[in-house]
């Protein structure tokens, strides 16, 4: 853990273990922190905030950019370390590195941004000036599925308007986050302004996180369960709240589209890092002209694809993050086929050549998917398309919008009004259109419903760390 500026061990001294998912392994022991380590981080962070957020933009502007070169030097190492840890291959480690880095390059530059503004006064001898605050002590808890980017996503920003942050990693990747932390600390962030508490049970650390007063807002990203916890928590006690919560995207293929090219891009975004991201597409609905092309091109390189251990050359696809991940896929795929839905490629764990050591899931697509399906509804996170054939008359934009989520969502047509119609009408806060990566450091990304409150990115991603004052003077 780092506190204050010190590498240390948990209060209570006990460990856990980090291990990699593709084999099994036992990769290091790893601090388990609780109550009283959060405490400590956060005394740290509060003396730290006076100082920090007094230096100028420009000072934390620089910290920032030193923190880019050394991770955009190290990328090759950090993408190595990731693979081994998350499982992701090492070419996807590599793209997720530069993603991190790019938040940091990005808030270097916004934090020399944070203007105010004047305005008009009815009054005479009265002038209005609104100032940009730091809020305070930001307490941030990240997922394992992006652990590298996750967390620049939040701790840029926040470094950038002035805030000193206390990190809790996901148990599953804390060596990531602990490499994130020595850039950082070599980029000349000085000390306590940043925190990092690891722990294998997070619950007590989001407890303090959620009453400690000296704590001003809380940046989550993680389940919508365990956010809306927090959220709760958090707003019993006053305190400022952004969450990145999960997704169930859908993916429409309309008439005029060509399902073969709409096939290569689903076959590359669904199966990004095994199916573990929040904008994955969880329901491909398909125009009923073009699905029987979609499903024999989807299939076909869904067969392609080879899984194993990422740090393998030619492996596209890597292990799920754990045991109860893999039967989760496991359930919906049979709920699906009980029901009718038809396996047209994988639909089971991988077991031979040494891949029962880790937590593998055949890549699977589904073809005939209706709404009385588990994978319908909850979301995947797991290597599986579920393919829904729509045909004329069908609504299928209020389809794509019946979920209980808004985060991302894909569109394919040649037509631009039904572009244009489709991006406005769906209830969703990311779209790709004929795209499949409509994510930046520059563009905001964050959720609606129940995917999440805020933004991150962009220049919305610094106003979550900032306060307004007003200023009314009397002259
Ligand atoms: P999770 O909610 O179980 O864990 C996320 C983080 O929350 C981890 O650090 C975990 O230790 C912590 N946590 C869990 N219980 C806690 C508690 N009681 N108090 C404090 N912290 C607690 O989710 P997960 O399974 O690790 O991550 C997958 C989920 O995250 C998916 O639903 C996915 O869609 C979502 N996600 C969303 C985004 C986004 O930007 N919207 C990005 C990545 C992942």
């Amino acid at each position: 853990m780092f506190i204050n500026g010190q590498w240390r061990e948990a209060a209570s001294n006990k460990q856990f273990t980090s291990s990699n998912p593709a084999t099994g392994e036992v990769i290091d022991q790893i601090p388990a922190g609780g109550a009283e380590d959060a405490v400590a981080a956060i005394d740290a962070a509060h003396a730290a905030f006076p100082a920090w957020s007094g230096r100028s933009a420009y000072e934390r502007s620089a910290i920032l950019y030193k923190a880019y070169t050394l991770m955009v030097e190290r990328k090759d190492e950090l993408a190595k370390l990731m693979t081994t840890e998350q499982g992701k291959p090492l070419r996807a480690a590599a793209n997720e590195t530069q993603y991190a880095a790019d938040f940091l390059l990005w808030y270097a530059e916004e934090a020399k941004r944070v203007y105010g503004e004047t305005i008009p006064s009815a009054r005479g001898d009265q002038r209005f000036i609104i100032f940009k605050a730091p809020v305070g002590v930001v307490a941030a808890v990240t997922p394992w599925n992006y652990p590298i980017s996750m967390l620049t996503r939040k701790l840029a920003p926040a470094l950038a308007a002035g805030c000193t942050v206390v990190l809790k990693p996901a148990e599953a990747t804390p060596l990531c986050a602990i490499a994130v932390f020595k850039i950082l600390q070599e980029a000349g962030v000085p000390d306590g302004v940043i925190n990092l508490v690891t722990a294998e049970d997070p619950k007590p650390i989001g407890e303090v996180f959620t009453t400690d007063e000296r704590v001003r807002k809380i940046t989550f990203t993680g389940s919508t369960a365990v956010g809306k916890m927090l959220a709760g928590k958090a707003g019993e006690n006053m305190k400022r709240i952004s969450l990145e919560l999960g997704g169930h995207a859908p993916f429409i293929v309309y008439d005029d589209a060509d399902p073969t090219h709409a096939a290569k891009g689903a076959s590359l975004v669904k199966f990004l890092n095994t199916g573990q991201a929040c904008i994955s597409p969880n329901r491909m609905f398909v125009h009923e002209s073009g699905v029987d092309a979609f499903i024999g091109e989807l299939t076909s390189r869904v067969e392609r694809l080879r899984a194993g251990n990422g740090l393998e050359q030619g492996v596209g696809i890597g292990p799920l993050v754990n045991e109860a991940a893999v039967a989760k896929v496991e359930r919906q795929v049979e709920d699906a086929k009980a029901k009718g839905a038809r396996v047209m490629c994988g639909g089971h764990r991988l077991m031979d050549n040494g891949l029962d050591k880790g937590n593998f899931y055949a890549a699977t697509v589904l073809a005939d998917v209706t709404p009385d399906m588990l994978i319908y509804r909850e979301e995947t996170f797991g290597p599986v398309a579920a393919v829904v054939p729509f045909k004329d008359g069908d609504d299928v934009l209020a389809m794509a919008n019946d979920t209980t989520y808004g985060l991302a969502a894909y569109v394919y047509t040649n037509n631009m009004a039904k572009a244009m119609r489709t991006v406005e009408g769906l209830d969703f806060a990311i779209i790709g259109v004929n795209d499949i990566n409509p994510t930046s450091a520059a563009a905001p990304f964050g959720g609606m419903k129940s995917s999440g409150l805020g933004r991150e990115g962009g220049h919305e991603g610094i106003e979550e760390y900032l306060e307004s004052k007003t200023a009314g003077f009397s002259i």
